[in-house]
């Protein structure tokens, strides 16, 4: 497992809480959107120094009341084994952890649920759950997404996201991703950004107009505690 990065401070990254972010590297799917090549193109992450674990845990020990939450997020945190020691450590020292994951390992999910080591989620959508391989270049079964939409929707807080990407989606396939999580505390839908992505395809596409973002909204917020465009 590699520590891609670390962002010392985010007052946006986990809800309510100064935190810092903790991105691992390695993914298993393969969005040509993907804003993060440097954490999954096997090339950028062989190439970029990383951090050390010790490095890591030396900076959370000074942080521990500074900051009151770590994120872990990606790459895809949960394809690491080592993920459940690590966040065991951290939550340790006293800190409360937000995972972000794109859903595709609940066994991993579960056994950290389980442990109590979780104190919120955040899942990515990606598509309907039938057209997961057109979006993301990778099957991924229906049942594995929905084991883990389950077991998130246990926790007591959690959210769903859906990055908006032209080209791939339609109006019709937020909404079919929404009656596939209703009902739940939040989902976000996040519009596209061009500025970096894995697939130079994806720079010359634009952003969709925010118009067609409330559009969706106003129809599907009734099924969350919270509907919000970020
Ligand atoms: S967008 Fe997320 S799931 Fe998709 S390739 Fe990038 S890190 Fe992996």
């Amino acid at each position: 497992m590699k520590i891609g990065g670390l962002q010392k401070l985010s007052l946006i990254d986990y809800p309510g809480k100064p935190a810092c972010t903790v991105f691992l590297s390695g993914c298993n799917l393969k969005c040509g959107w993907c804003h993060s090549p440097q954490l999954v193109v096997d090339e950028k992450i062989e190439s970029s120094p990383g951090i050390k674990r010790d490095q890591l845990f030396d900076f959370l020990k000074k942080r521990v009341n500074v900051l009151d939450g770590v994120v872990i997020c990606g790459g895809e945190p949960t394809i690491h084994d080592q993920l459940f020691e690590l966040i065991k450590e951290i939550k340790d020292l006293g800190y409360a952890v937000k995972l972000d994951t794109n859903g595709t390992n609940p066994e991993m999910i579960k056994r950290l649920s389980d442990a109590d080591l979780l104190d919120y989620v955040a899942m990515d959508l990606k598509a309907p759950l039938e057209k997961y391989k057109k979006a993301t270049g990778v099957s991924v079964s229906s049942s594995v997404l929905r084991k883990s939409i389950a077991l998130i929707k246990d926790l007591q807080d959690y959210e769903f996201r859906t990055t908006i990407i032209p080209g791939i989606h339609e109006k019709r396939d937020i909404i079919d991703i929404a009656h596939e999580i209703r009902p739940a505390k939040r989902y976000y839908l996040q519009n596209f950004r061009n500025k970096r992505t894995v697939d130079d395809s994806f720079k010359d596409k634009k952003a969709f107009d925010k118009k067609f973002l409330k559009k969706i909204k106003g129809e599907i917020e009734d099924f969350f505690e919270i509907c919000e465009i970020r």
